[in-house]
């Protein structure tokens, strides 16, 4: 699977998670284009209020901050949940077990507000990036490539992000 962003998108991406020394988290909502890549739908920028922790090493939202997204995605099997965070304070772009427990939405929880919808998530660091979608078959998450619309091809799927960026 590949979700495609646009420089400008990773440009309000990374503008918005690194503006301190502090974890921050993005809901967003993504499509399935024609070529079957994930497309941006809907970015949700949390304000300072809808957190309920945020550290160096970790972050939380609160669940009613995604009340509107969640609402949305109820009622559109077309779209899937992508949560994004950031490591600010010098850990790598590699989710960690915190990641996996602290997240504040899981992989469940998605596939109770629609059966049909996927659950991928995205890691920066200040110079790097990294995704995975869950697989609900096999139970575990598995590397989401990466690819840049302006070079929205089909021979980017299934390949490595180090290309890409
Ligand atoms: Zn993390």
């Amino acid at each position: 699977m590949t979700l495609s962003l646009g420089v400008s998108e990773l440009e309000t991406i990374r503008g918005y998670l690194f503006q301190d020394g502090r974890e921050r988290m993005i809901l967003a909502l993504c499509r399935k284009s024609l070529f079957g890549v994930f497309r941006l739908a809907r970015l949700f920028l949390p304000h300072d209020s809808d957190y309920a922790e945020r550290t160096e090493a970790a972050v939380t939202l609160l669940a009613e901050s995604a009340y509107p997204l969640i609402k949305q995605l109820r009622a559109d099997g077309s779209l899937s949940f992508l949560q994004i965070h950031s490591h600010p304070a010098g850990y790598p772009a590699k989710f960690s077990s915190i990641d996996d427990r602290n997240n504040g939405f899981n992989t469940e929880d998605v596939r109770e507000w629609n059966p049909r919808a996927e659950f991928l998530r995205m890691v920066l660091s200040r110079d790097d990036i990294s995704a995975e979608y869950y697989d609900y078959r096999g139970g575990r998450f598995r590397p989401l490539a990466l690819g840049r619309v302006d070079k929205l091809i089909l021979s980017l799927r299934g390949e490595s992000r180090s290309n890409l960026y």
